[in-house]
């Protein structure tokens, strides 16, 4: 594998309790969550192939529980708590599937959850609002942007005395994650590299984890899109920036590199790569298709890295996380007229 930039200094280092977690703790979070989540197939098609010139395993997490592969974290993060913490409950900030995976595994484990969805500038997803609400959870609608959202967050949480959880510096979401990609190197043993879409970097962090124990020649690639290059641009300049975050694609809108995520990234990813938001249009497109599956834009956007970028997939055996199914009418609409 190659390395990451080295001579980093992370603005923000990451705090003593952000051990990164290692082969032991996702075999603990395997252990934990094994019975309650989907082993989800890892599927080809001719048709992708036959697209990419490469040949393509598709784990599909968009027919996890939630529609997404987040419950897994959240299900170790709270199963690893205490009756008395659960008790106090959870609250996150989301756009989304952190959103709905929290307030999943929340009703699972009988924890009261708070979810705090930004207000603007664009309404949240209305079936990740309807989701989250299904699931017992409270919502908020706080602030016009993920950073005020979390602002709110962090209030409710210490006036209630609940556990905060970030979308991406936590062990137990990173452990708990990881448990997809020791399936997948299970399911589709011979793999040359797994792709992986990014917003806070936890699904990328956790399949270095395993990469690294267990299968070290697989290389793992990152993907964001252009329109929120946060975490590729902290990955290449060794530095945590923020960055604006204008993609479609709500999985992938973070605006700053994590620290956690990204030490993790630093010592392990291989490559990161970026496409546009019409490139992952095209490529839930061409998931509905060829696949007759349904991904959102960030599900999407693993594949959409592999059609564009053939000099580095052709001829290779990928692995391409399909990493959510949560799309609304609104983006099915676009990847069917965008074309
Ligand atoms: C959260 C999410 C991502 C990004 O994952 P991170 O762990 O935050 O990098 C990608 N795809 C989907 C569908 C997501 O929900």
């Amino acid at each position: 594998m190659t390395a990451a930039p080295s001579a980093v200094t992370a603005s923000s280092p990451a705090s003593a309790q952000q051990v990164v977690p290692g082969m032991r703790e996702v075999l603990s979070a395997h252990a934990r969550i094994e019975q309650l989540v989907v082993r989800t197939p890892a599927t080809s098609y001719a048709e992708l192939d036959a697209a990419t010139g490469a040949r393509v395993v598709v784990k599909h997490e968009n027919l996890q529980h939630t529609g997404a592969f987040k419950v897994r974290g959240a299900l170790n993060l709270l199963l690893s708590m205490t009756p008395a913490e659960r008790e106090r409950g959870v609250v996150v900030y989301s756009t989304g599937n952190h959103a709905q995976a929290q307030a999943y595994a929340a009703r699972h484990t009988g924890a009261p959850a708070t979810i705090v969805m930004p207000a603007g500038p664009t309404p949240p997803n209305p079936l990740k609002e309807r989701a989250v609400r299904a699931l017992g959870a409270r919502l908020e609608l706080a602030g016009q942007s993920l950073t005020e959202a979390a602002g709110h967050a962090a209030h409710l949480a210490a006036r209630d005395g609940a556990r905060l959880v970030s979308a991406a510096d936590e062990p137990l979401l990173v452990a708990g994650v990881a448990t997809c990609y020791l399936e997948l190197l299970q399911q589709a043993p011979g793999l040359d590299a797994i792709v992986v879409p990014v917003g806070g970097g936890s699904g990328a962090a956790a399949a270095c984890v395993v990469a690294a124990a267990i299968a070290p020649h697989v290389e793992v690639i990152g993907v964001q899109s252009d329109a929120a290059p946060a975490a590729h641009d902290s990955w290449r300049s060794g530095e945590l920036v923020e960055r604006p975050a204008a993609t479609r694609a709500e999985g992938l809108a973070t605006g700053t590199g994590f620290s956690l995520t990204q030490s993790v990234l630093r010592d392990h990813l291989t490559d990161f790569l970026l496409v546009s938001d019409d490139e992952i249009s095209a490529a839930q497109h061409r998931y509905l298709t060829a696949a007759r599956t349904v991904a959102e834009g960030a599900g999407a956007a693993a594949l959409a890295a592999v059609v564009r970028y053939p000099e580095r997939f052709a001829g290779r055996r990928v692995g391409v996380l399909c990493t959510g199914g949560n799309a609304s009418d609104a983006e099915l609409r676009r990847a069917f007229e965008e074309r």
